[in-house]
């Protein structure tokens, strides 16, 4: 018997084998869950290197579907929402983990950063989430369970984590907001505040691997968390399991978020 047996839903967002939806994916398919996809849409239709990526992943699992789907195109995400209701009728779960900002107004500073850089990553880091949630709503099951991916520098100042922080601050506050407005039906949303995980996503943020180091040398479990670990606990939050649990951003990060300061043994001679 698994936690998703007889249970539907879609995950956007996964580019590779490194991505934290795939480690997600992984977990809810040995669960039992039927899931479709989605993949940033190829630029050159006779080459659909990112289409063939997802699909050669996704595939062996039994995916129901996979669609392309840029978040910044409504009617994309109309005509996606459409065939997921032909396929699925309705879902129980859907998985968000979807970010970007323009390299030039990343790597810099936030006082640098451009009227369209900034558009263009709140548009597909946060305003994303609420357009799948709004298309979502009507199709959830009871006890529908949508999930988002965070991370720590939306909290507080993390060096190098520039204007994705802004981002995700954004993004944690939409998930309380959308929790607030979606509980009354029985439909949780939730966030992951995942620690480092080498992805195409991470390598476009600060010093990654100064970042790995950090969390090993200051973090309580004094590691870095495994894909495999974000996998269990997405797999958690959209499960029944977590059925009490909503407008939550659940760290996943070996505890560096309760650290105020460095390990007293950090500095000694
Ligand atoms: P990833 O690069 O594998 O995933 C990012 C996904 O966003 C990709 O599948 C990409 O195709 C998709 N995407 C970008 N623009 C899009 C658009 N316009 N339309 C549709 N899809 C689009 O990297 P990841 O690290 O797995 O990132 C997933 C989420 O996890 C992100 O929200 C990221 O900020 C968050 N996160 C990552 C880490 C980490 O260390 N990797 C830590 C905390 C949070």
């Amino acid at each position: 018997m698994g936690l998703f047996d007889g249970k539907k839903g879609v995950v956007f967002g996964i580019a590779n084998e490194r991505s934290i939806a795939w480690a997600i994916t992984q977990q809810l398919a040995e669960q039992g869950a039927e899931i479709g996809f989605t993949h940033l849409p190829d630029k050159d239709p006779a080459r659909p290197k990112n289409e063939n990526k997802v699909r050669r992943l996704v595939d062996p699992l039994g995916a129901k579907f996979v669609l392309p789907c840029n978040v910044q195109d409504d009617e994309q995400l109309d005509s996606v929402f459409k065939s997921i209701e032909e396929q699925f009728g309705k879902i129980d779960f859907v998985l968000h983990s979807i970010a970007f900002a323009p390299p030039q107004d990343l790597t810099g500073p936030v006082y640098n950063v451009s009227r369209g850089g900034f558009t263009t990553a709140m548009d597909i880091s946060v305003y994303s989430l609420i357009a799948l949630a709004g298309r979502a709503r009507p199709i959830f099951n009871e006890g529908g369970s949508l999930l988002t991916l965070t991370y720590l520098g939306g909290e507080r100042v993390i060096p190098g984590y520039n204007l994705m922080g802004l981002c995700k601050a954004g993004l944690e506050s939409a998930t309380e907001y959308l929790a607030s407005e979606m509980g009354p039906e029985g439909l949780r949303v939730n966030a992951i505040s995942a620690g480092p995980v080498k992805t195409i996503s991470a390598s476009g943020v600060g010093d990654f691997k100064k970042m790995l180091q950090l969390y090993e040398t200051f973090s309580p479990l004094r590691r870095n968390i495994s894909e495999e670990e974000v996998g269990k606990s997405g797999m958690f939050l959209l499960s029944d399991l977590a059925s009490g649990i909503t407008g939550e951003t659940l760290h996943v990060d070996c505890g560096y978020h309760v650290m105020g300061g460095p390990p007293l043994d950090a500095f000694e001679p």
